[in-house]
């Protein structure tokens, strides 16, 4: 957890009233942030850094550590919101909850809802901590079907146990008003009516306060990707009694992935960033490559057999410089053992129906 926060740092024309915003670094976040302070209060940000966004995840998978990737996310944040902002990692705790969401999947592997509840509930734990006086986001009413409509918000403010002390300040003229208001401790008249999905009120009020510095929500989160989702499912159906590592969910975000049998999985690296053999440094797989030709380096996961090892040699074969000839030699190493291969690249209809 964060050690205490200098509330004053950014803040000059105080009410003495505190609050923690919940920020994605987006512009939702930046502009809610700029409204509430605005009013006078002095505000903390608070980035709940799940695991999942993908400009991170890029880093990790460059060997970056989590630890500086945060630290220089929070600079970063701190400077385009003038407010201090910290980002904690909850990556661990987070697993639960896309695991066992208890409010089900959106449109891929993304608890939306589950999870802004998880978030709300670590800036009230800050909130209660710092004797703040409430909590709030960026969230816009009806711009995400799922986790921003009106029933999903009451949802959200029940279970976060923050009801009546988490304001949405870009759409709270439209929802119903919490204790911050009648106390006074935000002003009424600072608040906003925003709703739906375009953001051109948005980005015209960027442009009035002068905000800047924001990105892509969350830098792009990787559990509404379509494809990292179907390999994170693929994942759950075939674990067993597994648990899921940090080493798997980046995997998710690598290279191309195809399964062989219920107990056998290939990585294709797409290219040199991808380059697995760290990862079989970090696991005990089988590692495939070319030997007289350039071409990737093939992942192979779980017990294979040695026709499975042929048939990922054929993978091999496929999507390196030899797969316009009639055979490719491939050599499949694990620790010390090698083993090598004459293979055929792999068929686009044995391509087609391994791919996850
Ligand atoms: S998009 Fe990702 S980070 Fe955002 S609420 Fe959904 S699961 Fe959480």
């Amino acid at each position: 957890m964060p050690s205490s926060v200098d509330w004053a740092t950014f803040n000059s024309m105080s009410t003495g009233i505190r609050a923690v915003g919940l920020v994605s670094g987006g512009l939702d976040s930046a502009l809610a942030v700029a409204v509430v302070k605005r009013a006078g209060v002095d505000v903390v940000g608070l980035h709940v850094a799940i695991g999942f966004s993908n400009a991170s995840m890029r880093r990790e998978i460059l060997g970056e550590s989590r630890d500086i990737i945060a630290s220089e996310e929070s600079v970063r944040m701190s400077a385009a919101f003038r407010v201090p902002v910290r980002v904690v990692d909850f990556s661990g705790e987070y697993m639960d909850v896309l695991l066992h969401p208890r409010h089900g999947y959106g449109a891929n592997a993304n608890p939306c809802i589950d999870c802004h509840i998880f978030m709300i509930k670590k800036a009230r734990e800050i909130m209660v901590r710092e004797g703040a006086h409430f909590v709030f986001t960026g969230e816009v009413l009806g711009q995400r079907p799922m986790s921003q409509n009106i029933r999903a918000l009451e949802l959200i403010d029940r279970e976060s146990g923050l009801e009546g002390f988490l304001v949405r300040p870009l759409s709270a003229r439209l929802l119903p008003g919490t204790v911050v208001e009648k106390n006074g401790w935000l002003d009424g008249d600072a608040l906003l009516d925003i709703q739906g999905r375009s953001r051109r009120r948005q980005m015209e009020l960027a442009a009035e306060m002068g905000v800047t510095g924001y990105s892509a929500p969350a830098g792009g989160c990787m559990l509404t990707d379509e494809h990292y989702a179907g390999r994170l499912k693929d994942w759950l159906q075939y674990r067993g009694s597994a648990p899921l590592r940090r080493e798997e969910t980046l995997l998710f975000s690598v290279g191309r992935h195809f399964r062989l049998s219920a107990s056998v999985k290939l990585v294709v690296g797409r290219h040199e960033a991808e380059d697995l053999s760290r990862e079989r440094e970090r696991r005990s797989g089988w590692l495939a490559s070319p030997l007289d030709v350039p071409g990737p380096t093939v992942l192979v996961q779980g017990l294979p057999s040695d026709d499975c090892l042929r048939v990922a040699a054929s993978f091999v074969a496929r999507y390196g410089g030899a797969k316009c000839s009639p055979a490719a030699r491939v050599v499949v190493r694990r620790g010390d053992v090698e083993k090598i291969f004459t293979a055929v690249p792999a068929s686009e209809d044995l391509i087609e129906r391994c791919r996850i």
